[in-house]
């Protein structure tokens, strides 16, 4: 049975996109067979698997309005071993389209029930909104994983989030919890970033991932060439942190 993990944080700008792409392609490295899924119109993630947006075919706009199947709308990311559901801005669309439409936050739900048994994680990126998209991606998982920068702000938007996931938790996925708080785009000669990252682990404890991304230039160079970072320059300091974080996430998925 494939575990199935939204990263998720209504800010733009925090890293989801970065971090979704470079666990899948660092999951792979490790030997796990992986989906991502991206439910943002933006269509990063699917560009920077290397899966060009204006070629899809089919894409998770045709998965959410139920007509295509995962299997036909999905494509490979060939260099980077995983598969991908992509988004492009057809997408942007479905928010309305899905007003009419029955049990239409449970949408993504069912279609990932039929790939199941092909996965061993599916990694869903949404968009910087707690919309109706988001909640497709909350309704499907098991867990969140939430990235964050260790800014002054960064608390404060945390509790809206916690929010939607306690009440999609009471209302709608009894299975979903936060799997964790992932500190990205760190950079330690920064005192704040320091102080706030301890205030993290106080508050929040076990829930804060051992695992900690640097800042680094790399990560981002590396959408531009179609390639997750880990792919792109696997000895960059990213990246191993990203292939580290890999091997945490499969750690904490046994512990499930
Ligand atoms: P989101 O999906 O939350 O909007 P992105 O993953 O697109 O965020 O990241 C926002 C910007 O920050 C992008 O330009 C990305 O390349 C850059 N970025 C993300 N993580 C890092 C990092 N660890 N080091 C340097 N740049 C990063
Ligand atoms: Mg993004």
């Amino acid at each position: 049975m494939a575990k199935i993990f939204c990263v998720a944080n209504q800010k733009g700008g925090v890293g989801k996109t970065t971090t979704t792409v470079n666990l899948a392609a660092g999951l792979a490295l490790v030997g796990q067979r992986v989906l991502l899924v991206d439910l943002d119109p933006q269509g990063n993630a699917t560009m920077g698997s290397g899966v060009d947006k204006r070629e899809l075919v089919q894409s998770v706009y045709d998965v959410l309005l139920g007509e295509a199947g995962v299997a036909e709308a999905r494509v490979r990311a060939e260099t980077s071993c995983y598969d991908v559901l992509g988004a492009n801005r057809d997408l942007a669309g479905a928010e309305v389209e899905l007003v009419d439409l029955d049990r239409r936050e449970r949408r993504l739900a069912e279609a990932l029930a039929q790939v199941d048994a092909e996965y061993d994680l599916v990694l869903i990126d949404c968009p910087p909104s707690l919309s109706m998209l988001t909640l497709n991606g909350l309704c499907a998982a098991h867990g969140v994983i939430v990235p964050m920068q260790c800014e002054y702000f960064a608390l404060e938007g945390l509790s809206d989030l916690v929010n939607t996931i306690k009440q999609v938790h009471g209302n709608l996925n009894p299975k979903l919890e936060v799997i964790g708080l992932l500190r990205v785009m760190f950079d330690p000669r920064i005192t704040l970033q320091q102080q706030v990252s301890e205030q993290l682990k106080a508050h929040f404890g076990d829930k804060v991932f051992n695992t900690v991304i640097p800042r680094n230039v790399r990560l981002a160079e590396a959408p531009s060439y179609g390639l997750p970072g880990v792919v792109f320059d696997s000895g960059a300091r990213g990246s191993q942190a990203y292939v580290e974080f890999a091997r945490e996430m499969v750690e904490r998925i046994q512990k499930l």
